[in-house]
C-alpha cells in the first residue's frame, strides 16, 4: 500500500517511510493511496471481536507489506496493553473511555502505537532518528512515554511555557534520557510552526534523520480509527445500531481517525465536531469559510488550535467537497462557562466526571439528541481522565479528586526541560548542537 501527500506533488511512499518522513516534502499529510474497505461480514460480526483482533484487521491492509502478520500482532499486543470501557449513560448516550493508557489520555493509543513501530524499523534498518513534538500538553506526555528509553530514537518536545498543566510538564520533562523537553517562550501554535520550519530546513535534514510524532504523523492517526469500530463492537453486543460519534477536537486527528474507519466500511451515521472556542471547523461546517485563526486559551487546553493540521485530510477523505463534508459532520463549541457547567450538572445528575474537554463533547452530544429525538444512539469519546484537569473540575463538585499513586510519583521528579525563544534561528541552533 502506498500513501500519498495531500498536496499532491511529493512521490507516494510506504507506510514505514510517510511515519519517518511525517509531512511529505510538498507540505502536505500522508494519506492511504486508496482506502481498503472491510467486507460487510467484518462490520456485521465485529461485535464477535476482540480490541486487538479488530485493530489488527483494520492495520493490515496498511502494513501487510512491510510487516509480518507476526510483527503486526506484536506490535498490537504491546501498544493496547490497557482496557478500554464503555460507559453507559442515560438516554442512550455512551462514553467511550479512552484514558487509561500510561499517560491517561487518548493520546496514548497514536503515541504506543507509532513509537513500537519506529522500534521495529529501527531494529530492522539500524538507524538513528530524532523526533519532533510540538505539543499543548497531552501529545508530548504521550510521545514522551511512548517513546522513553527505545533504542535508536531521540525525542524532542516543545511545549508553550506556562500553557501546560503541571503534571503535564511533568510527565514530559521529568523523563530524561532519550526525551529532551524544550520550554517555548509562545504559544501551542508558535511550537507548531517551529517543528513545521525544521522539516523544511534543508541544513537541518542533511544533518540528522528527522521525523514527527504530531497528529500529522500517520501512524499516530491511523490506530485512532480502531477504537471507533470497537465501540462500534460494543454497542452491537447491547444490540444497539449505527450511533453518532462526538468527538473532543483541536488538531482534528481524532475526528479523521472515525472519519477513516468510515471510509473503511464501518456503518456509522454522523459525526460531531466538538469544539472550544477555538472553533473554525464547525464555523466552516456552518457555512462560512475556512478560516483559520490565532489560538484562543482556555480551560479545555489540549484543544486550543488556530489552525487544524488535519482539516487538509478531511478534504481530501471527502475529495474537497464542501458539502460532503457538511453532510457528515455537525460542529458545535462551547465557552469556558458553558464547558464547566456542564461538568458540574452532569456530576451532580449522573455521578459521571467529565474532563474540560470531555465535557464538551458530551454537550454537543446532548444538544444533538436533543434535535434529533432521545432514540438516537450517541458515543462520546472522553479523551482525558478528569483528575488531570482536577484544578479545573474540584471547585465545580466541591470535592476532591484523588490523584493515583503512579502519577503523584511524577510531581515529586526535578523538570529538566530546556527554555528557548520561539524564533526559528534558536531552535535550529539547539538541534544542531544536541543531536547532528
Ligand atoms: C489532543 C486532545 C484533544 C484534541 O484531539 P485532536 O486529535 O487534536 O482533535 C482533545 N482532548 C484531549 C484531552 C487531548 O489531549
Amino acid at each position: 500500500m502506498k500513501f500519498i501527500s495531500t498536496n499532491k506533488k511529493s512521490e507516494p511512499v510506504s507506510f514505514l517511510e510517510a511515519m519517518r518522513k511525517g509531512l511529505a516534502p510538498d507540505s502536505g499529510l500522508y494519506m492511504p493511496e486508496e482506502i481498503p474497505v472491510l467486507p460487510d461480514s467484518f462490520w456485521s460480526s465485529v461485535g464477535d471481536l476482540s480490541f486487538h483482533e479488530i485493530a489488527f484487521e483494520m492495520a493490515k491492509p496498511y502494513l501487510k507489506d512491510e510487516l509480518s502478520d507476526a510483527e503486526l500482532q506484536s506490535v498490537i499486543d504491546d501498544t493496547f496493553n490497557f482496557p478500554v470501557p464503555v460507559k453507559s449513560l442515560a438516554d442512550h448516550h455512551f462514553v467511550l473511555e479512552l484514558y487509561h493508557g500510561p499517560t491517561l489520555a487518548f493520546k496514548d493509543f497514536g503515541a504506543r502505537f507509532m513509537a513500537r513501530l519506529f522500534s521495529e524499523k529501527a531494529r530492522k534498518e539500524q538507524q538513528e532518528v530524532t523526533i519532533l513534538v510540538a505539543t499543548s500538553g497531552d501529545t508530548g506526555s504521550a510521545v514522551a512515554h511512548g517513546f522513553y528509553k527505545v533504542n535508536g530514537v531521540n525525542v524532542c518536545l516543545l511545549y508553550p511555557k506556562g500553557k501546560v498543566s503541571k503534571l503535564q510538564e511533568q510527565q514530559m520533562a521529568a523523563l530524561g534520557e532519550n526525551v529532551t523537553a524544550l520550554e517555548v517562550d509562545g504559544v501551542f501554535d508558535d511550537c507548531q510552526s517551529l517543528v513545521k520550519q525544521a522539516f523544511t530546513d534543508e541544513e537541518l535534514n542533511d544533518g540528522m534523520q528527522l521525523s514527527s510524532a504530531n497528529s500529522i504523523n500517520i501512524a499516530r492517526l491511523l490506530p485512532q480509527s480502531f477504537y471507533y469500530a470497537f465501540a462500534l463492537a460494543e454497542l452491537q453486543k447491547k444490540g444497539i445500531g449505527q450511533p453518532v460519534f462526538s468527538v473532543p477536537s483541536g488538531n482534528f486527528g481524532n475526528l479523521t481517525g472515525g472519519l477513516l474507519a468510515m471510509k473503511m466500511g464501518m456503518p456509522v451515521q454522523h459525526f460531531l465536531a466538538a469544539t472550544n472556542v477555538n472553533d473554525v471547523v464547525p464555523e466552516y461546517l456552518n457555512g462560512n469559510q475556512f478560516k483559520v485563526r490565532d489560538s484562543i486559551q482556555t480551560i479545555s487546553n489540549a484543544m486550543d488550535v488556530g489552525n487544524p493540521s488535519n482539516f487538509a485530510r478531511i478534504q481530501h477523505l471527502f475529495d474537497y467537497s464542501d458539502s460532503a463534508i457538511r453532510n457528515h459532520l455537525t460542529g458545535y463549541s462551547y465557552n469556558d462557562e458553558q464547558t464547566r457547567e456542564t461538568i458540574r450538572e452532569v456530576f451532580e445528575e449522573e455521578g459521571y466526571l467529565l474532563c474540560p474537554h470531555t465535557a464538551i463533547g458530551y454537550r454537543a452530544a446532548k444538544e444533538y439528541q436533543k434535535e434529533k429525538g432521545e432514540n438516537v444512539p450517541l458515543v462520546t469519546l472522553a479523551t482525558a481522565h478528569p483528575v488531570k484537569f482536577r484544578d479545573v473540575i474540584e471547585p465545580e463538585i466541591n470535592n476532591r479528586i484523588e490523584i493515583p499513586e503512579r502519577l503523584k510519583v511524577w510531581l515529586e521528579r526535578e523538570k529538566k526541560s530546556v527554555p528557548i525563544h520561539k524564533e526559528f534561528k534558536s531552535f535550529k541552533s539547539f538541534l544542531l548542537a544536541e543531536f547532528r
